[in-house]
């Protein structure tokens, strides 16, 4: 599955965030089975009203959302690449992830220290990022002289390899995140092979006092005008209020969302965005047994895309059964669809959509 790991300053709510998220998760496991909960790590299952609608319309027993894997990442403090607080631990969990979502302190309150002295999202913002390109300069300049000599020699993947980590290093040198490193195509793989930190998509997210959940207040909209200049993505969202929210049922929930004037939970924001950051779409395996949504990267063909179920339907994949999410719901089902002439026959070739119900038939 795809994992997110949380960081940020002390302070600044990561926890109670976490706490939320795995209280949610916890509420959910009574109804989806697959919730798991272990003591930094909250499989959350991502929201998603189609699966309600498809299980509704094909009559299935169960419901089996897709899920996103957040990991709380504590110990990240000035001086982190350099052993302070819990430093290496810490870098080695967050080398783990697909992801970051960073939590920034949006919210005054005397009562509630912070670490710097004041609040001060973009600085803090700082503070963590220096860290992890520092970690990030350590790892590379570790590697760089073994690489050289490989190099010499008739490496050539060594010789790619060293190319790109000079330019990163020049990146980090100067300030700069290793995402921000222009690069080929062709060199992606090598790159994510480097695993670095600062390379992993970053999630902003704002935790506001309660009276700013809705709109966020001026400290938010320093992080939203940076997350945009960096083609970053970031969301407002009240730890206190997702404490709260965590505790409740659906209907509860309902209520206590539209006393605060907001559409939804800040968590089910936060998982969508997370969605979007990582570029990942659903495709939905539907029937009387069960409903179920599938986890794939955008661009993903029907192969793979079928080996997220199962290895076997990759290997011996022989077409895949296709039918728009609209298409299925507009027509009342399967049956419909292919009555309609909406049941398409898709090859090794298709580029799997967003919403695809999907069959697929395969050799064993
Ligand atoms: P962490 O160190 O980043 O994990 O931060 P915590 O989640 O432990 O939060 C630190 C303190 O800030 C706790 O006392 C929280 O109750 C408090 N806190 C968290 N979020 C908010 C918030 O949105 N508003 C206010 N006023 N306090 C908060």
């Amino acid at each position: 599955g795809f994992k997110c790991g949380i960081v940020g300053l002390p302070n600044v709510g990561k926890s109670t965030l976490f706490n939320a998220l795995t209280e949610t998760a916890a509420a959910q496991a009574a109804n989806y089975p697959f919730c798991t909960i272990e003591p930094n790590v909250g499989e959350v299952a991502v929201p998603d009203p189609r699966l309600d609608k498809l299980s509704e319309i094909a009559k299935s027993a169960q419901i089996i959302p897709t899920r996103l894997t957040f990991v709380d990442i504590a110990g990240l403090v000035r001086g982190a690449s350099q052993g302070e607080g819990l430093g290496n631990q810490f870098l080695a969990n967050i080398r783990e992830t697909d992801a970051i979502a960073h939590v920034v302190r949006c919210f005054e309150d005397s009562d509630i220290t912070h670490v710097e002295g004041k609040i001060a999202p973009l600085a803090d913002i700082d503070t963590i990022e220096t860290e992890l390109m520092l970690a990030d300069l350590d790892s590379l300049e570790k590697r760089v002289d073994s690489l050289a000599k490989k190099a010499k020699g008739n490496d050539k993947d060594a010789k790619e390899q060293l190319d790109l980590v000079n330019r990163a290093l020049v990146l980090l040198r100067d300030g700069k995140p290793a995402r921000a490193l222009e690069r080929k195509a062709e060199e992606e793989r090598a790159f994510a092979m480097l695993g670095l930190l600062t390379s992993k998509p970053v999630l902003y997210v704002c935790n506001v006092e309660e009276s700013s959940a809705k709109d966020g207040n001026n400290f938010s909209k320093q992080v939203f005008e940076r997350a945009k200049q960096e083609g970053a993505v970031a969301v407002v969202i009240s730890a206190k209020i997702e404490s709260e929210i965590a505790t409740l049922s659906r209907e509860e929930r309902k209520d206590f969302l539209d006393t605060l004037g907001l559409e939804e939970a800040g968590l089910d924001r936060l998982i969508r965005a997370g969605y979007q950051l990582l570029d990942l779409i659903t495709y939905f395996t539907v029937g009387p047994k069960e409903a179920r949504a599938w986890t794939i990267h955008r661009g993903t063909k029907t192969p793979a895309a079928a080996g997220v179920i199962h290895t076997d339907f990759e290997k011996g994949f022989i077409r895949a059964e296709t039918i728009a999410y609209a298409d299925y719901v507009a027509l009342g089902g399967e049956a419909g669809a292919r009555d309609g002439g909406k049941l398409r026959l898709e090859g090794k070739e298709y580029v799997v959509a967003d919403g695809d119900v999907m069959h697929f038939r395969f050799n064993n």
